[in-house]
């Protein structure tokens, strides 16, 4: 990087600015340099800049300089590829989806600090039926285009505020954030059904991929303020609980529970032989 001490302003500053509020302003732009390089672990140019800031402020207030064009336009770089890696570090590099360590973040989030699960919250896990067999049939390189796909149908026609993350592997979890109950069935039931429904045979003759789904559903708290609230945790264990019942069920269907019973959304629900194994605290 460059060195950027700055020039010694000769004349009254140009954008109205009193010499104390530039040489603030100058410190600051210093301070955030030095916070984006050591947020990217670079220790040394990080203390350079904390070194003018602290020059500036110790400096005699007459000299106090112009900002100059080039600090700027650092920051601003500096600030963007810090929004840019940040960003990365949240996406799953295979499909592009939002991957564990976001879907953790956003769901402590919601359940604390902004308390979504007093507006409703769904959580739908999603799990690619038989995708071993894919893989051995087609190769692991489809079965990866077979991800990426699957993640596009899963990402259309979210409602707003929702979205999808991969928990691992061939697994996926919707977030649905203050949709009511109806609501959440329908979305998981249409993107189940768009799964189903794709063209796969285009990408390979005979290929065909179906999802299971357990759905999850914590009401408003208006609306049954007795319940306790879940944390994220165990809603992720009940919408897995579910999974399982909907992959016990046949498969390519969404399990939920209304009034305390397990049902199957949709086409399923003509299915019989619903299991309620390893149902956790339900009541
Ligand atoms: P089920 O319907 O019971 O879920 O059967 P399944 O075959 O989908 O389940 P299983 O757990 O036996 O197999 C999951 C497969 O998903 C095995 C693993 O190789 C594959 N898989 C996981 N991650 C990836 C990936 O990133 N790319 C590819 N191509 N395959 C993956
Ligand atoms: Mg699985
Ligand atoms: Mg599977």
């Amino acid at each position: 990087m460059t060195a950027l001490r700055p020039e010694v302003a000769e004349s009254q500053q140009d954008d109205g600015l009193s010499v104390d509020q530039q040489g603030a302003g100058l410190v600051q732009l210093h301070e955030s340099i030095a916070t984006l390089l050591a947020s990217r672990g670079q220790w040394r140019q990080a203390y350079q800049h904390l070194r003018s800031a602290l020059d500036l402020v110790y400096a005699d207030q007459d000299e106090q300089p112009h900002v100059p064009e080039q600090l700027r336009r650092e920051v601003d770089r500096l600030r963007r590829e810090h929004a840019e890696a940040r960003e990365q570090s949240l996406r799953d590099s295979l499909t592009d989806s939002y991957n564990r360590r976001y879907l953790d973040q956003r769901l402590v989030d919601m359940l604390t600090e902004h308390g979504s699960s007093r507006h409703g919250l769904a959580i739908a896990l999603l799990d690619l039926d038989w995708f071993k067999q894919v893989n051995d049939t087609y190769g692991h390189l489809l079965g990866d285009r077979v991800l990426q796909r699957v993640v596009e149908l899963l990402q259309q026609d979210l409602p707003e505020g929702s979205f999808c993350a991969r928990y691992g592997g061939e697994e996926f979890v919707l977030v649905l954030p203050r949709v009511d109950a109806e609501t959440a069935v329908d979305v998981a039931e249409a993107a189940r059904e768009r799964v189903e429904r794709h063209p796969w045979s285009t990408i390979a003759s005979g290929l065909r991929v179906t999802v299971s789904i357990g759905l999850a559903y914590e009401p408003p708290a208006e609306e049954a303020p007795s319940r306790p609230a879940v944390g994220a945790e165990q809603q992720l264990l009940r919408a897995d609980s579910l999974l399982y019942t909907a992959k016990q069920s046949g498969r390519n269907a969404v399990a939920y529970r209304e009034d305390g019973r397990v049902r199957l959304a949709g086409a399923a629900a003509g299915r019989r032989a619903i299991t309620e194994t390893r149902v956790l605290g339900y009541y």
